[in-house]
């Protein structure tokens, strides 16, 4: 598969030891051998079934997103709060893990400006389940010093309408 316009990205320099990845189930995605050559970025893959999805990186869903608010505020040390709203009409969310009142000092966390960008949200799930984490010793002691504030994804509207850099207005 040669995607021939490759060499017209946002970020061409993203290209250079790329792998995409694959999927038969949309569950379970592996990296596929992947060359960025002459402005085209070639994905050589022999499918072992008629139906296979191909992604940029292991897609994030909007569905999954709330999931993760759900999931996220059903902890003790953590809240939510509406930002505001989209243009599209969706909420945009932050999640305040941790006491502002007793915090030391505050950490922001912010995904997905750039809305393609689904690793910078599976990253912040992992953060917030080793947060959430009462077992973890370092993770305790960081809740309890130090307030987080973690908005998860930064651009839902582009992240549904599937675009890559910043939602233009109008
Ligand atoms: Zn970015």
């Amino acid at each position: 598969m040669r995607l021939l316009n490759a060499g017209q990205a946002a970020y061409v320099d993203g290209w250079e030891d790329y792998q995409a990845v694959a999927s038969y189930d949309r569950e379970h995605w592996f990296r596929v051998p992947t060359r960025y050559e002459n402005g085209e970025l070639v994905i050589e893959h022999q499918p072992e079934t008629n139906s296979l999805y191909y992604a940029y990186f292991a897609p994030y869903s909007y569905e999954r997103h709330l999931d993760l608010l759900a999931w996220a505020e059903q902890h003790d040390n953590c809240r939510s709060v509406r930002l505001g709203q989209t243009l599209d009409g969706r909420d945009l969310d932050l999640l305040v893990v941790g006491n502002p009142a007793v915090a030391k000092a505050a950490v922001w966390v912010t995904a997905r400006q750039h809305p393609g960008e689904t690793m910078a949200e599976w990253l912040v799930e992992g953060f917030l389940e080793r947060l959430f984490d009462n077992d973890d010793a370092q993770a305790r002691r960081l809740s309890q010093q130090l307030v987080f504030y973690v908005v998860p994804n930064m651009n839902p509207d582009g992240s549904v309408r599937g675009i890559y850099g910043p939602m233009q207005p109008g």
